[in-house]
């Protein structure tokens, strides 16, 4: 299985902020992993054209529940895949907490992006308060079985467990915890599709930094990170992805 590096620049970047992908390409040419950034929408063009030629793949971060139509500020998967998407990242905390994005509503966008020929990234995880209540797993599997689109397989879907807590925090998972998530979501996939349930890439994701992405990448069933402020400084995410590469 190839590993993914995956940035999320979130509402982050402007044109100016596009010196760092050069950066980053000429500095890792030839990664031993997959690498992807995901900008915001106004840059998505302008990277896919920044990254042309070159092993750097670009993903949206969002996108809605129908191909076109009267859904003023909107981006479809399509229109996302003609900007030179290959991915779109999906169901993420803040999505789902600013604005109140659901599993069944999640499960229809990565339908969406399955349906454009994006490959989805699939995002799911605990509060802390969820956690201290001891629900981390069973939360973790409803959100996964509520958000998982039809026709999915190893190719088309990407699970990227990431506790909220995590988030931003310069906090993270004990190395087992991560562990037990994710043996818990490859059991789980490897439940609802079979033999592609091996096949689907695992991400971790939340306060993941070069520091610590080796320890992290040792880890069972971790097939990647999704990195967001470490993946806006072409250094960092740089690291991150030989890290990966090394694992
Ligand atoms: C994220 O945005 O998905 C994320 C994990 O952020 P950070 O790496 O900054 O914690």
């Amino acid at each position: 299985m190839q590993k993914l590096a995956a940035g999320n620049w979130k509402m982050n970047g402007s044109a100016a902020a596009l010196a760092e992908v050069g950066a980053l390409i000429a500095a890792h040419p030839a990664p031993a992993c997959e690498m992807l950034l995901c900008p915001p929408a106004t840059l998505l063009a302008q990277m896919t054209w920044a990254a042309r030629g070159s092993k750097l793949m670009t993903g949206g971060q969002d996108c809605h529940t129908k191909a076109s139509g009267a859904h003023t500020g909107d981006i479809s998967a399509a229109m996302l895949k003609d900007a030179g998407a290959s991915h779109v990242i999906l169901g993420h905390s803040e999505r789902r907490a600013d604005h109140g994005e659901s599993d069944a509503l999640v499960k229809a966008k990565a339908e969406a992006a399955l349906a454009a020929g994006l490959t989805a990234i699939v995002c799911l995880g605990e509060t802390e308060a969820q956690r201290d209540a001891g629900e981390t797993l069973a939360l973790c599997g409803s959100q996964l079985n509520g958000s998982l689109p039809e026709g999915a397989n190893a190719a088309n879907l990407v699970v990227a467990y990431e506790p909220v807590w995590a988030i931003g925090t310069g906090r993270t998972p004990t190395l087992d915890q991560i562990a037990e998530v994710h043996g818990f979501l490859r059991a789980q996939l490897v439940k609802r599709l079979g033999e592609d349930g091996h096949g689907v890439r695992l991400l971790y994701g939340g306060s993941v930094k070069p520091s610590n992405a080796a320890e992290i990448f040792a880890v069972r069933d971790v097939d990647g990170a999704l990195v967001g402020g470490a993946s806006l400084k072409a250094a960092d995410f740089g690291a991150i992805v030989a890290a990966l590469s090394a694992a």
